[in-house]
């Protein structure tokens, strides 16, 4: 049975890789037919944000990746926050101590602190850990003395001095690592909280997780929670790993990271976040006008691809055509002018219906209410191929609505002449006495009368458009002029001509 988990620790704001991990995770599961799980890592209480938790749900309901078990829909593996799990890790931790594949370690962090002022290079690892205060250095009676005595510790794995440890990766193939490089991490704080490597591996066995798909910052982990499966005797159930490639910046140099956004003039989070403590606001997808199928489009294809040249997929279809195989092993660069190329594609796919009420918040924003629905629907359709983002439908249709604000006049005004007023006027007064007013039929109607004039179509079209629209820009000209009807085309032509 296929299960996977998300697994964010609750810090802050989802930056574009930690959806995508989820993403990869919840496609892969509905795949299989599996089940996709949230669970809260939140044992590093210095690092707890109030706030993020409920962020991540909010986030993963925008982006339409619902989790099947979580802390608000618990399944039978709950509890799913970590915290809560607390009374869980020691046992193991302690077992792991018992058969010799753990340690006490009483070092008070003072004293780790001397040592780092010492070495600055200081780790506590099979080099130095008997000259350090341990279960190893210690006697067993010294040992057991400290620990009646209530003396607070922490429990190190003994990571063996120089094994070498491999696994088959589902997207690196074979990887392997030095034992003798890794130091002996703590697997339990000396507040009873389990590190992230316990952690990770008592839940992942505890859930049942078949598939472990996360970034490939944690690939460097990977060998201790090799070890900890083994000796906890569990290496039967350990599930597979994949890591998935870094997300790096536009020019490729180096990993996109949360700071990033702001310097490089896009968001890098999914949602807007405000920082609690210092009230910062960092940008995100969702609020700068991206639709959720977008983003996950966007994402979806971010180091990995169907093996054709196709581009745009609906989540569906991302399930659909999910393949461990076709995801990428290298860095996939992101390119902010691609993901506006998503957004617009889909604004463009999706039913205007759907839209509505993004464009009605548009237009509420800039005080137009009670509108007819079917007048907003041909008006949507008219310019929705322009729209790179919601907003900016206001930017494309405000003169739909309303009389335009200003007149590009520095575009018409150096080639103004007495015949241009005269064609206008009389278009006008033609135009009282049109019956049919469509933009098949005006059409033909007004260029019909620019021939009369003598003068070229461009010389009057662009004024034309200027007059209605306000600037050189919107879609068909008689499309607006049909959609704007007779009376409001005579009176804004009257009027600029003023
Ligand atoms: N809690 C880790 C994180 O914040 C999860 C890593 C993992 O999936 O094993 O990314």
């Amino acid at each position: 049975k296929v299960r996977v988990r998300f697994a964010p620790s609750p810090t802050g704001g989802l930056h574009l890789g930690g959806v995508r991990t989820a993403l990869f995770n919840y496609l892969f599961a509905r795949h299989h037919q599996g089940e996709f799980i949230l669970r809260i890592e939140d044992t590093d209480q210095t690092r707890f944000v109030p706030g993020a938790e409920e962020y991540i749900n909010e986030c993963l309901a925008w982006c339409g990746i619902s989790p099947d078990e979580s802390p608000e829909n618990p399944g039978a593996f709950g509890p799913y926050r970590q915290s809560e799990r607390k009374p869980s890790y020691r046992q193991y931790a302690e077992q792991l101590v018992a058969a010799g594949y753990a340690y006490y370690a009483f070092d008070t962090a003072e004293e780790l602190d001397e040592q780092r002022k010492i070495q600055p290079n200081f780790r506590y690892s099979h080099e130095n850990r008997l000259s350090l205060r341990n279960s190893l250095s210690l006697s067993a009676e010294e040992t057991k003395a400290l620990l009646d005595a209530g003396a607070p510790h922490t429990i190190r794995i003994k990571m063996p001095e120089d094994e070498v440890v491999s696994f088959d990766d589902m997207i690196r193939g074979r990887v392997s690592f030095e034992t003798k490089l890794i130091d002996d991490k703590v697997l339990l704080k000396a507040d009873g909280m389990p590190t992230y490597h316990l952690a990770v591996v008592v839940d992942d066995k505890a859930m049942e997780i078949s598939h472990v798909f996360r970034g490939e910052e944690w690939l460097p982990s990977a060998p201790v929670h090799l070890l900890l499966w083994e000796y906890l005797g569990w290496k039967e159930q350990m599930p597979q790993w994949a890591h998935l490639p870094l997300i790096l910046k536009p020019d490729g140099n180096g990993k996109l990271s949360k700071r990033d956004g702001d310097r490089l003039g896009f968001p890098v989070y999914a949602m807007n976040w405000t920082d609690p403590k210092s009230g910062d606001l960092t940008k995100g997808f969702r609020e700068l006008g991206f639709l959720p199928e977008a983003f996950i489009n966007m994402l979806g294809v971010l180091g990995w691809n169907d093996g054709t040249d196709q581009e745009l997929f609906s989540i569906e279809e991302l399930i659909e055509k999910f393949s461990v195989e076709r995801i990428s092993k290298s860095g996939a660069k992101f390119d902010f002018e691609k993901a506006k190329w998503f957004n617009h594609e889909w604004i463009k796919k999706t039913d205007n219906a759907e839209l509505f009420p993004q464009i009605k918040e548009v237009l509420a924003q800039n005080n137009i209410f009670d509108l007819d629905e079917a007048y907003l629907n041909t008006v949507l359709s008219a310019v929705k191929e322009r729209l790179t983002y919601v907003s900016d439908f206001w930017g494309q249709a405000s003169f739909f609505f309303q009389e335009p604000a200003q007149y590009d006049v520095d575009a018409v005004k150096p080639k103004w002449n007495t015949d241009k007023t005269a064609f206008f006027e009389n278009i006008i007064t033609e135009f009282e006495q049109q019956n049919d007013w469509t933009a098949g039929t005006l059409e033909p109607f007004f260029k019909g009368k620019v021939a009369e004039s003598g003068m070229k179509i461009g010389e009057l079209m662009m004024p034309y458009r200027i007059m209605l629209v306000g600037g050189k820009f919107g879609p068909d000209v008689f499309l607006i002029t049909e959609l704007l009807g007779k009376e409001q085309v005579i009176s804004r032509v009257k009027k600029a001509l003023e």
